[in-house]
C-alpha cells in the first residue's frame, strides 16, 4: 500500500520540491492532506493533480474561494486546528513539516506526538521548543528526518542508529554555509541593501523569509541550534565554514581524523528524497553531479563583523532557556520589516540584539511557555523595529 502523506506548507518552495519527488513514485506515495496560507490558486491546481482528502488553509476566506475549485471527494478546511488533525490523522504515515517559521510549531509538534514519521523543514520549531519537541519525538515514537541540506547531509554522514554523534565517536561537525549573496558586497554598502537583492540567493532558490536569513547568516545560526537538538552535540562542536559552490552539504569529523562529507547539486529534491525514501534510495529528478564543472571546491570562515547574526545565535543557544525562542520571533518580526521596506538589512541583527539584551530568561517547560515567550519577544521587537523604523 502507499505510504500517506500530508504536506504541511505545500504551496511554498519545500512544498513544491516535495510534491514533485512524490509525483515521480506514485506507486510508493499518496496525498492525504495539503496545506498552504492563502495561495488559492496554487493549492487548487495541487489538489487537481494530486487528489488529496483534504485541503487546509490559513482563513475562512481563502477556505471559500477555494472549495469550488477542488476535485470531488476533496475535503477544505481552514484555521490552526485542522492543521494539527491532518498532521496527526491515524491514516497518514508521514509527514513533511515546511510550513515557514512559528506558525509550524504546533502542527508538527502533533505529528511528533502522534508517533508520525516527521520530515522537518520548519527549523524554527526546533530552534523555539528543541528539548519540548525532541522530547515529543521520543513519547511519539516515530522517526525524524531532517530536510535543511545541510542536516540531512550530517545525517547521512552519520552511522545509522547513532544515540549522539559524542557516542558515534564524532569529535566536531562542519556546517556549511553558502555566504549567501553578500559574502563579498561592500559592508559600508549593507545600509542599502533592498529585499528584492537580499531574496536572489547564488545558489538555492527559496521563500523570501529564509532568503533573508541567509544573507544576514541568521539561517547559519538557527541551523547552529537546530544540529545542536537533532545531533546531541555542544554549539561549541559545531563549526560554520563558508563554501561558496553549495556543493559540499556539510562534514562530519571524527576522532580517528576521518572527515566524512555528503555532495550533490544545490536541489533540495535530494534531501526531500532521501528523507521519504530513509533508508532506500529513490530518483529525485535532480542532475547528476558534475565535478569537472564544478572545477573547485573553496572553504572559509565567516566573517563576524559582515553577520553579527551568527554570533547572536551562538550566544543565545549557549544561554539557554528560552533565548533561542526570543532569537527567533525578534527575527522574524525584523525580517517581516525589511521585507515589508519599513527597516533597513542592518537594523534585522539590531532589533534581534536589542531584545536579547533585555531578555530576562526563564526555563520553558511547556509549549504554553514557548508561545508566551514568542509573543513577549514579537512584542518588544515590534517596538525596537518602530524606533529604528526608515
Ligand atoms: P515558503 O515561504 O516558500 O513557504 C512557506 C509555506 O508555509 C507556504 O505553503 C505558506 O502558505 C505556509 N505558511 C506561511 N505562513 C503560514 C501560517 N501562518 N499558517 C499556515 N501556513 C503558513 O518557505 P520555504 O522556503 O518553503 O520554507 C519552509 C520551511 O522550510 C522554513 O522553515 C524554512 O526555513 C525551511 N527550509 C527551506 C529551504 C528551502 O530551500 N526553501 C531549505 C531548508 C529549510
Ligand atoms: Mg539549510
Amino acid at each position: 500500500m502507499a505510504e500517506l502523506i500530508t504536506v504541511l506548507g505545500a504551496s511554498g518552495s519545500i512544498g513544491v520540491s516535495t510534491l514533485d519527488v512524490i509525483a515521480r513514485h506514485p506507486e510508493r506515495y499518496q496525498v492525504f492532506a495539503l496545506t498552504g496560507n492563502s495561495r488559492v490558486d496554487v493549492l487548487a491546481e495541487q489538489s487537481q493533480r494530486h487528489r488529496p482528502r483534504y485541503v487546509v488553509t490559513g482563513s475562512r476566506q481563502a477556505a471559500a474561494a477555494l472549495e469550488p475549485r477542488v476535485p470531488a471527494g476533496c475535503r477544505v478546511l481552514w484555521g490552526e486546528e485542522a492543521l494539527a488533525e491532518v498532521a496527526a490523522h491515524a491514516d497518514v504515515d508521514t509527514v513533511m513539516a515546511a510550513i515557514v517559521g512559528a506558525a509550524g510549531l504546533l502542527p508538527t509538534l502533533a505529528a511528533a506526538r502522534a508517533g508520525k514519521k516527521v520530515l522537518l523543514a520548519n527549523k524554527e520549531s526546533l530552534v523555539m521548543a528543541g528539548d519540548l519537541f525532541m522530547a515529543a519525538m521520543r513519547e511519539g515514537g516515530g522517526a525524524l528526518l531532517p530536510i535543511d541540506s545541510e542536516h540531512n547531509a550530517i545525517f547521512q554522514c552519520l552511522p545509522t542508529g547513532y544515540r549522539d554523534a559524542a557516542d558515534a565517536g564524532v569529535s566536531h561537525i562542519l556546517l556549511s554555509a553558502s555566504g549567501g549573496p553578500f559574502r563579498t558586497r561592500p559592508l559600508d554598502s549593507f545600509d542599502s541593501v533592498t529585499p528584492d537583492q537580499a531574496c536572489a540567493h547564488p545558489n538555492w532558490a527559496m521563500g523570501r523569509k529564509i532568503s533573508v536569513d541567509s544573507a544576514t547568516m541568521m539561517n547559519k545560526g538557527l541551523e547552529l541550534i537546530e544540529a545542536c537538538w537533532l545531533f546531541g552535540v555542544e554549539p561549541d562542536r559545531v563549526q560554520v565554514v563558508i563554501h561558496p559552490q553549495s556543493v559540499v552539504h556539510s562534514l562530519v569529523a571524527y576522532v580517528d581524523g576521518s572527515v566524512l562529507a555528503q555532495l550533490g547539486n544545490p536541489d533540495m529534491r535530494t534531501p526531500i528524497a532521501h528523507a521519504l525514501a530513509w533508508p532506500e534510495r529513490i530518483a529525485s529528478g535532480v542532475a547528476p553531479l558534475d565535478l569537472m564543472a564544478v572545477a573547485r571546491l573553496d572553504f572559509e570562515a565567516p566573517d563576524p563583523q559582515r553577520f553579527p547574526c551568527l554570533a547572536l545565535a551562538a550566544d543565545a543557544v549557549r544561554s539557554g532557556g528560552d533565548y533561542p525562542a526570543a532569537l527567533n520571533a525578534a527575527n522574524e518580526v525584523a525580517v517581516a520589516a525589511f521585507l515589508d521596506h519599513r527597516l533597513s538589512f542592518t537594523a534585522i541583527a539590531k532589533v534581534v540584539e536589542a531584545v536579547l539584551n533585555d531578555w530576562s530568561a526563564s526555563e520553558p517547560c511547556s509549549i504554553a511557555a514557548v508561545q508566551h515567550a514568542d509573543r513577549t519577544a514579537r512584542q518588544l521587537a515590534q517596538t525596537y523595529s518602530e524606533a529604528m523604523a526608515l
